[in-house]
């Protein structure tokens, strides 16, 4: 297997200002790859550092990876580093020049001087075009060590990637893994390393889970096909229920914009404690104009009886953050909206509740369909923000589960609520 060193470049990472994704993203793509990172360093981004980290990093990997520091300020030291390593003269790349004017020129803006920097390489390197800003990616073979300077803003850096990859597998012989994909949501992480831990799957098999407040993915990879797919068999049967997708990207909101644009179907939705997120997951995906009919923030009491048309006496005798509250709502944006499909969510999202009767993380998520209201009840925890988005997942789960199996009365739901 390949082996390679990934650098961090900045100040900022090593003051914890930032999180280092950057080095998340590329681990886990080499990984796929097949390529192994066996070092991570970060280093402040002075030439020195930048020097040192190089010099250090061809004596323990043939692919080295840098990532910041190729900004066009004084602070950006990435490509000097790199010229002071390989004693060469940082040098004017005519093209590079060109595109980066173009990119000022294209958005009506004056380009600063000093923006130039970064058409500057050093002799001998070549430029990798990044059609997200300016700084181009940088790659070196130096006696058969492959060094890529990367820009540091994350799209950036993804852009340039794309072409890295394509250098790699021009290079090198490279045995890219085969892996699999289960998204899943509505079930922890737990749960699922409990099942996959008793079952039987081929020694090559290796598992990774990636759980987000949204749900938790499960990644299969091996050296060989026959048995991730053999593999994948296993899996599907336990975990089919929960899993919205199997390729990376796909989220469950487009899954679910994908079913209702099909059966030529509606959706709105009514929200107190998480305050338009639904929504605006919802709207995330382009085309959800074509599904998506409206959602109305009714985070008042006053909201929640003008607005939505919910039932004074029932909420002053069971409260806002209740089964019967969190029905109304699914139901009146329903009849508001006039759509097939009705989400309402209401509860406590924290940090403090006013009664210990009804304790902080205490949510309501109700769907309604042409046939019939559901009403399920949580207890999520975590903080504020954790408890939003939960209600968010629980949500769109809801309405995944009916869309893909309709009635779910008899879903086997392992989210933590319970119908109510
Ligand atoms: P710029 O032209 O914006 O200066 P650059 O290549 O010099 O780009 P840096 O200055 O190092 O990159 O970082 C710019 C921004 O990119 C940082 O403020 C941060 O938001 C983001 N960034 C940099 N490195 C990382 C990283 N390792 N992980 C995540 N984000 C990062």
């Amino acid at each position: 297997m390949h082996n390679a060193v990934i650098l961090s470049i900045g100040d900022e990472l090593l003051r914890g200002k930032i999180v280092d994704t950057n080095f998340a993203y590329l681990a886990r793509k080499l990984y796929f790859l097949g390529i192994k990172v066996s070092v991570h360093h970060t280093f402040s981004d002075t030439e020195e550092w930048v020097c040192a980290g190089i010099d250090s990093a061809v004596e323990m990997a043939e692919i080295i990876f840098i990532t910041g520091g190729l900004g066009p300020t004084r602070d950006d030291t990435t490509r000097n580093g790199l010229a002071r390593f390989l004693g060469k003269d940082l040098v004017l790349n005519q093209r590079i020049a060109q595109k980066i004017r173009e990119f000022f020129r294209k958005r009506n803006l004056e380009m600063p001087e000093n923006n130039l920097v970064q058409a500057y390489l050093p002799d001998g390197a070549v430029p990798i075009e990044n059609d997200e800003g300016t700084a181009p990616g940088i790659f070196v073979n130096y006696h058969s060590k492959l060094i890529f300077l990367l820009p540091g803003p994350p799209s950036e850096m993804m852009t340039v990637f794309k072409s890295v990859r394509l250098i790699l597998q021009k290079e090198l012989d490279l045995k890219p893994k085969s892996y699999a994909t289960f998204r899943t949501i509505g079930i922890p992480e737990s749960l699922i390393a409990e099942w996959v831990g008793k079952m039987t799957l081929p020694d090559s098999i290796d598992t990774a889970f990636y759980p987000s407040l949204m749900g938790v993915d499960l990644y299969i990879s091996s050296d060989n096909p026959d048995d991730v797919e053999s593999a994948e068999n296993i899996l599907s049967e336990k975990l089919s229920p929960y899993t919205f997708a199997r390729d990376e990207g796909r989220k469950i909101e487009a899954v679910i914009g994908e079913i209702l644009r099909r059966r030529n179907e509606t959706l709105s939705v009514a929200e107190s404690c998480t305050g338009g997120m639904l929504a605006s997951k919802i709207v995330d995906i382009p085309g959800s104009s074509d599904y998506f009919l409206g959602g109305i923030v009714s985070y008042a009491n006053s909201a929640k009886l003008n607005i939505l048309g919910i039932d004074e006496k029932t909420l002053s005798k069971y409260g806002a953050v209740s089964r019967q509250i969190a029905e109304q709502m699914s139901f009146g944006a329903k009849s508001k909206f006039d759509t097939d499909y009705g989400i309402g969510i209401t509860g406590i999202a924290g940090p403090s509740s006013e009664t210990s009767k009804k304790p902080v993380g205490l949510v309501y998520v109700a769907l309604s369909t042409r046939e019939r209201n559901y009403v399920r009840k949580y207890n999520f925890f975590g903080g504020r923000n954790a408890i939003r988005t939960r209600s968010v997942s629980a949500g769109l789960n809801v309405l995944w589960c009916a869309l893909q199996f309709g009635d779910i009365e008899k879903y086997p739901f392992e989210d933590g609520g319970e119908f109510c």
